[in-house]
């Protein structure tokens, strides 16, 4: 399985000079294995996939973990759905009030965009998650809601013997009220557990964290305490802050990780890395 960033900031697309190491575009990973081509969100970051995208590629699956802006923004610019000879699937969290396809709508249409969902010259095949587990080719995917304003999944993605984990949006704190010392009863734990590669929402220090809860996001403690807890052989911090800077990241990482004795790898995840799972 091979993983490849291509956004990771949260909230809102930050390109500058001061974020070239981490990156400027939101919210998008592709996972290759085989033949098959998973995308997890359509954040800013979907358009330069869709533009390096190998050209042999005539099935897609997008699996968005929610609905919010920084998630889908960028899938009108991505070139594979005005392509009638590429079939493009969505998944993505029910809901008990709307379908899924409605609040896809929402995005295609004026005023926030000028093209329908029912204007793509082949519409997108439409999937509903709950908490459940199904196969893409031979990536057995299991999804999972975590606790975020809305309806959020999060996803585990496993191929042979290795495990991917994303989850981008998740407050930790919220989803359980003994944090981090009851696993079976912690958001995410059955997504995470064990998975060779973690990515996982860090956008705040822990002092923010104070004067953000109920936002939907966790701090970089609680994102490797629940690494930790789940025993991830590596984990990615995901989900920057957009007024963070990569010299801020690296220093936030720095700081957060003092004192700590950990046995597996904690690092900042950044656009362009790419990870292969074997
Ligand atoms: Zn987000
Ligand atoms: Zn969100």
């Amino acid at each position: 399985m091979k993983i490849k960033v291509w956004g990771c900031r949260g909230s809102l697309p930050t390109p500058g000079p001061e974020n070239t190491i981490y990156g400027g575009n939101t919210s998008c990973i592709q996972v290759t294995h085989g033949e098959t081509c998973i995308i997890l969100d359509g954040g800013s970051g979907i358009l330069r996939l869709g533009k390096y995208l190998n050209p042999n590629v005539k099935e897609i699956h997008v699996l968005f973990s929610h609905l919010h802006l920084d998630h889908t923004m960028g899938l009108g610019f991505f070139t594979p759905l005005y392509n009638p000879s590429i079939k493009v699937h969505f998944y993505g969290p029910s809901t008990s009030n709307e379908p899924l396809v409605n609040r896809l709508r929402r995005y295609f249409s004026p005023p926030l965009f000028p093209v329908r969902l029912s204007e793509l010259p082949r519409h997108p095949i439409i999937h509903e998650l709950n908490n459940c587990q199904f196969s893409i080719g031979e990536v057995q995917v299991n999804s999972e809601y975590v606790c975020h304003p809305g309806a959020t999944l999060g996803y585990r993605l496993t191929a042979g013997n290795s495990v991917f984990a994303y989850i981008s949006d998740h407050e930790l704190q919220m989803g359980s009220s003994n944090f981090p010392n009851e696993p079976e009863w912690t958001n995410g734990y059955e997504i995470a557990k064990s998975a060779d590669l973690l990515f996982h929402d860090a956008a705040y220090t822990s002092k923010e964290y104070m004067t953000k809860i109920g936002w939907g996001h966790s701090s970089v403690r609680d994102a490797i305490a629940f690494g930790k807890m789940c025993k991830v052989k590596r984990l990615a911090l995901f989900h920057h802050e957009p007024t963070r800077s990569d010299e801020q990241l690296e220093q936030m990482l720095k700081k957060s990780t003092q004192n700590l004795k950990l046995d597996f790898e904690v690092e900042l995840c950044a656009e362009g890395m790419v990870y292969e799972l074997e």
